[in-house]
């Protein structure tokens, strides 16, 4: 293995390490069960030991599924999940998911296989008036309209926000 190899994984690793640390990648994606170490790169979520090996099962038509620390990802991958977590894809895998008992499909393979592939593969509770929001990320065109004034560190709109401040003083300034 190259060392430009090894630096781009520490690097990917500090990386997904930081986006685990965000509140909403706090449980798996699926199942809900704390600590998610595997991810879905297609899909944009991370997702416990469990719930990978449902994905795997179902297969790379619908999920490809890679670990955050011995497989290197694409950049452009890494990129497009600063933009996600798992609340957000939730908000349009399990849209019409309503009042659901997570505990019973996590110590139940069978469940949550049939789970994961209710969610992903028939697509039962999407929002079908949008796009899957990994989708829309890739072609640039993905807003989260829930995003707007929370404390997200990372959040690229904050520019945006100190250009418009700006330009409301600068009215202001004229004006006095
Ligand atoms: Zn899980």
């Amino acid at each position: 293995m190259s060392s430009k190899y090894n630096e781009d994984l520490q690097n990917q690793i500090k990386v997904i390490t930081k986006l685990l640390k965000k509140p909403e990648n706090r449980l798996c994606a699926d199942c809900k069960r704390p600590s998610p170490s595997w991810a879905s790169i297609n899909l944009g979520v991370f997702v416990c030991i469990n719930c990978s090996g449902c994905h795997r099962e179902i297969g790379v038509h619908v999920t490809k599924i890679k670990s955050i620390n011995l497989d290197l990802w694409p950049k452009k991958v890494l990129k497009n999940f600063k933009k996600i977590n798992n609340e957000i894809a939730n908000k349009y895998w399990e849209y019409k998911l309503k009042h659901f008992d997570f505990k019973s499909i996590q110590n139940d393979m069978y469940k949550l296989i049939d789970f994961i592939r209710d969610k992903y593969e028939r697509k039962k509770w999407i929002n079908k008036k949008k796009k899957d929001p990994m989708t829309l990320i890739i072609k640039g065109e993905f807003e989260d309209e829930d995003n707007n004034d929370d404390d997200n560190e990372n959040n690229e709109d904050d520019d945006e926000e100190v250009k418009k401040k700006n330009k409301k003083n600068k009215k202001k300034e004229k004006k006095n």
